[in-house]
């Protein structure tokens, strides 16, 4: 199903993916033993919750196997706060037997994150800093980050996206991701459509600044978008078939990030806007709603601007670019009306906040800095808000 290497036309003419495997089936979970079969002393990490659907039979298995070196489980909801990296630091060491004040901590040889949000990050950025490869047991298809290459943590109160390495194996139980609450399945859905608006984002930043820019890797992002976009109808059922795609969808994405060695093809407008309302939340002590329903929000955002761009600008070829995704935009909408997913950024005042500061969230050129530079993103923020808010009534 997924390439994870293959040559490309563009200047960097070949893409690839350390990944050394991706595991996509009805119990995965018991062939965990089997696909890391390489490692012998592994670090396994949860939280109390995915430790229940599937941390503790993965631990049953490994130790059943001689390959698991020891655990460390969370709290529920854990966040990626500098304060639960560093735990998960503390707790990687081996304990010996007798101490030697002479020898440094023993590590494991692998790093196990069962989790499919905060566990990830937080075992990105530590099995990264110990040299370590890692591998993840995803247990809800709630966001495309499985194949990331950063990590997004809270550090002194500040979201910081990191620089990591990505994971070697990405195991996915489609029988444990269908049980997943539903709010998570809504969440993955949300940080797919969000693709559709990353792309169009990557074509504006080709245009204005000269960005790299892959046709390939953009087509194989919009294809894994359409199949997540076409499956969502379904999501209710939670029939596997409907698990497997919106699956495969969020893997090719975060495999595509890879492929480009930047986030690029997956995050652009939306994303910048989305994960500034987390920020928000994050200071003001707030628990941040979750990643693919705040940039699922974003997203209706972003195509509101992106449609009044395109009835009032006067530049044939801008227009003419931001046409070629009108059909897509209408696929999203009309995905909405059936599949509902939810607004959480309800007052304008803080909608439009968050728009003004999401264009300097990081470095990247997306629709937010070409309005600013004509300025217009105020303005078509507060349309955008008026827009949205009445259609999602
Ligand atoms: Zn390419
Ligand atoms: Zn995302």
């Amino acid at each position: 199903m997924f390439s994870l290497s293959f040559p490309c036309s563009c200047e960097q003419k070949h893409h690839t993916a350390p990944v050394k495997a991706v595991e996509v089936s009805e119990h995965a979970v018991e062939k965990v033993p089997e696909i890391l079969k390489e490692y012998h002393r592994i670090f396994l990490v949860a939280d109390e919750n995915t430790y229940a659907v599937a941390g503790k039979r993965v631990e049953e298995l490994l130790r059943k196997a001689g390959m698991l070196s020891h655990s460390f489980v969370l709290p529920a909801d854990s966040l990626p706060t500098d304060t639960n990296v560093g735990r998960v630091l503390i707790e990687a060491g081996i304990n010996r037997e007798k101490f030697d004040i002479n020898a440094f901590s023993q590590l494991p040889d692998y790093v196990l994150a069962v989790g499919s949000g905060s566990v990830n990050d937080i075992c990105r950025m530590v099995s990264y800093r110990l040299g370590l490869e890692y591998g993840i047991v995803g247990t809800a298809p709630s966001m495309d980050g499985y194949a990331s290459v950063v990590a997004p943590l809270i550090v002194g109160g500040k979201k910081i996206v990191y620089d990591c390495t990505i994971a070697r194996h990405i195991i996915i139980d489609l029988n444990v991701c269908a049980a997943a609450p539903y709010e998570l399945l809504l969440a993955g859905v949300g940080d797919m459509i969000a693709k559709y608006v990353a792309i169009l984002d990557w074509r504006l930043a080709r245009r204005e600044i000269g960005e790299y820019y892959c046709e390939n890797i953009a087509d194989k992002v919009l294809e894994a978008t359409r199949l997540c976009v076409a499956s969502a109808y379904n999501l209710k059922d939670r029939s596997i078939e409907t698990i497997r795609d919106t699956i495969n969808g969020l893997i090719l994405s975060g495999l595509c990030i890879a492929f480009s060695g930047s986030s690029r093809p997956a995050s652009g407008t939306e994303h910048m806007v989305g994960q500034t309302w987390e920020v928000m939340d994050i200071e003001e002590g707030k628990k941040p709603n979750l990643h693919g329903i705040e940039c699922g929000e974003g997203t209706f955002m972003a195509i509101s601007m992106f449609k009044r761009l395109y009835r009032e600008t006067q530049d044939a070829e801008l227009k003419a670019m931001i046409e070629e995704f009108l059909p897509l935009f209408d696929e999203i909408t009309e995905m909405q009306k059936v599949v509902h997913l939810p607004f959480t950024v309800t007052d304008k005042q803080r909608f439009i906040e968050g728009v003004v500061r999401g264009r300097t969230f990081r470095v990247r050129y997306t629709l937010l800095q070409y309005l600013y530079d004509r300025g217009l993103l105020e303005d078509y923020a507060a349309s955008s808000f008026d827009e949205i808010m009445v259609e999602n009534q």
